[in-house]
């Protein structure tokens, strides 16, 4: 060791702060990477800087990051052609890290749980360069400034104690004239980063989008074949883009832009169904892109996928701290670079700069979905199906986004037709007047919706849970409309004029066919070609089914009325025979008739049980055979 080598100790602190460190962030160990690399960034973008005030003048027209893997050396080293640092800067910016803030912050979440968030804190606390110490026992800074002067080399073990070598001889030829190396001397636990596909993995999460150019040599010479089949060097192609799209004036940007970068950075390879380029000026500063995926069933799954980034600098995925949830079904990348990102999940969730983000979403979504509706509906509805749930999702969470969003909700009709809800309305202000008819099941409920059909009347399809979760969003919201299952009620307009009769005997002989949970009462259809129909009311049947979606034990008893059509002939027929017959053959006919019709209509409107459908065939064929 020579004389000038100075030795010292990084302060009593830092030996606290190493375990720290490393504990803190074991389970994302790879955020190393993404630290060294952006502080060789923020390097390159400093000098730039002084560039441009003038008070530098150094040629950066091939300023770039080098990442090198050496796994006989066991070392990741990492080089830019950026500010670079003098001894006393060195000395200042590295060894005397700036720990008041970050010690308090330490101690006070110490043992808190390791979260995403945490990979954030350590970066902006001064505290990036020492996450190197995860991986590696040694660690080298080689670095001379853009000012000049002689190279600096200093090293430090993972103890805290380090050495300055104030005039070294970069013998391995890291730097030109000025910049910094870092090179991490990989321990055991930081084995798995000796791999190129693992750089280039955690290079492509963290690092696709930083400012500067980033290049990867993993020590191997990779070739191609040309033409005439012999091998040439790969071109030497930067890793990452510079210049994202989401940076880009939305009116420079092609719409094979956006396509081509949602498939690049989502490997999603359906197209998305739309996108929005935010760009929110002062005090909000922020900018993205957000793609509407195809969701499509309810058996897709919902989670989208947004990425949120710090000046260009992947920090993590989905924080639901600072974008509603409902938006987390979207696909896309914030760049925040406001963001304070060094504070707890807590503070942002209540930070009014984060709410004012997802405010400015919130409204940039529903004025894009607005639009498209006003502007092509044709369009609108047919992206519908796919929107609906998010619209739905989005209103159950958020009434401020439902109350933007509400005059672009569509109802789909059992028709195929789509109405919005002041148009359904107003269809239906003669007939029906604030009533909305819904099937939840088109097929098992088919002999409704063909009532309802012959009536001239709407019926709207929900056929999925958060459906008819939502229109309770509606009918708290819209004073006196009200939501009915097409089975909840003969619906006035299928009733047919005249005197309302009752059949006594006939209302005895159904009780005795239907079982004791079931109500029989009469009335007069339009139709007379049914019979009858079973009705459940619809405030019952939500709790019902409510209680069965959340499994809260047993079955909630829904109380069912058969409802005897007077219009019907065969309901005049068993009020015929009933009335005039005694004990006979002819009672016992009529009591197979009432069950076969009560089959029929719980038919109508569920699934049999087996038993049922057993009985049911069997009664059928009973009935058939008497007409040959
Ligand atoms: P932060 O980057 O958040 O300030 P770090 O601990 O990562 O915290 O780095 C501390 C300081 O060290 C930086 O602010 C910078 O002044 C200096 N530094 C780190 N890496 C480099 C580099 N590659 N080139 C020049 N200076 C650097």
């Amino acid at each position: 060791m020579d004389e000038k080598t100075e030795r010292g100790g990084i302060s009593i602190e830092l030996e606290h702060i190493f375990p720290i460190i490393k504990k803190w962030l074991y389970s994302e160990k790879e955020i190393f990477l993404r630290e060294i690399v952006s502080n060789a960034c923020d390097a390159i973008t400093k000098l730039r800087r002084l560039n441009s005030l003038g008070e530098a003048d150094a040629d950066l027209s091939s300023a770039k990051i080098w990442v090198e893997l050496d796994k006989d050396a066991k070392t990741i080293t990492v080089i830019d052609s950026g500010i670079g640092m003098t001894e006393e800067e060195l000395k200042k910016y590295i060894c005397q890290i700036a720990l008041s803030g970050a010690l308090d912050f330490i101690q006070k979440y110490e043992g808190s749980e390791n979260d995403a968030q945490s990979t954030g804190i350590i970066g902006h606390f001064g505290l990036g360069f020492y996450s190197a110490f995860m991986v590696a026992d040694t660690v080298d800074v080689i670095t001379r400034s853009y000012q000049g002067g002689p190279v600096v080399k200093w090293t430090c073990g993972e103890d805290g104690n380090y050495e300055i070598t104030p005039d070294y001889e970069d013998e391995e030829n890291y730097l030109g004239d000025f910049g910094t190396a870092v090179v991490m001397h990989i321990n055991e636990e930081g084995e798995e980063f000796l791999s190129a596909y693992r750089i280039k993995e955690i290079l492509n999460k963290y690092c696709a989008f930083m400012p500067e150019e980033i290049y990867f040599d993993d020590g191997e010479e990779h070739t191609h074949k040309d033409g005439d089949g012999k091998d040439v060097p790969d071109e030497d192609k930067p890793v990452n883009d510079t210049h994202p799209l989401w940076l880009k004036n939305p009116s420079d940007c092609t719409e094979d832009e956006y396509k081509d970068f949602y498939r690049k950075v989502f490997s999603d390879w359906k197209e998305p169904l739309f996108h929005i380029h935010l760009k929110a000026d002062y005090p909000l500063n922020f900018k993205g892109i957000l793609y509407f995926p195809r969701i499509g069933s309810e058996f897709d799954s919902l989670e989208g996928q947004v990425k949120l980034y710090y000046n260009q600098v992947f920090v993590a995925d989905n924080i639901k701290e600072v974008i509603p949830d409902y938006l987390l079904m979207l696909k896309g990348v914030l760049d925040c670079p406001e963001l304070p990102l060094n504070v707890s999940r807590s503070y942002l969730q209540n930070s009014g700069y984060v709410q004012k983000i997802s405010q400015h979403i919130t409204k940039k979504v529903a004025d894009k979905l607005n639009s498209m509706f006003s502007t092509d509906r044709e369009g609108y509805e047919k992206i519908w199906r796919d929107l609906k749930t998010f619209v739905e999702y989005g209103s159950l969470k958020d009434r401020k986004f439902y109350d933007r969003i509400k005059g672009s909700v569509l109802l789909e009709t059992t028709e195929g037709s789509f109405r919005t809800i002041d148009e359904y309305l107003e269809t239906a202000k003669e007939k029906h007047e604030n009533k909305i008819y819904y099937a939840t099941d088109v097929t098992a409920q088919s002999n409704f919706v063909k009532m309802f059909r012959d009536a001239g009347i709407e019926v709207a399809v929900f056929d999925r849970i958060i459906d008819t979760q939502f229109f309770g969003v509606i009918e708290e919201t819209r004073e006196g409309v009200k939501f009915a299952r097409i089975d909840a009620e003969v619906a006035d307009v299928l009733k047919g004029e005249g005197e309302k009769t009752e059949f006594p005997a006939v209302a005895e002989l159904f009780k005795s066919a239907a079982g004791e949970n079931v109500k029989v009462s009469f009335e007069q259809f339009k139709d007379e070609g049914t019979p009858a129909v079973l009705n459940v009311p619809e405030e019952m049947r939500r709790m019902s089914d409510m209680m069965k979606l959340y499994r809260m034990g047993g079955d909630f008893p829904v109380e069912q009325t058969l409802i005897l059509n007077t219009a019907s002939p065969l309901i005049r027929k068993l009020n015929d025979m009933t009335s005039s017959a005694g004990e006979g053959e002819e009672n016992k006919e009529a009591k197979a008739l009432a069950r076969q019709i009560y089959l029929l209509a719980s038919l109508s409107q569920r699934q049999l049980t087996a038993d049922e459908l057993v009985e049911f065939l069997s009664g059928s064929y009973d009935l058939l055979n008497k007409t040959v």
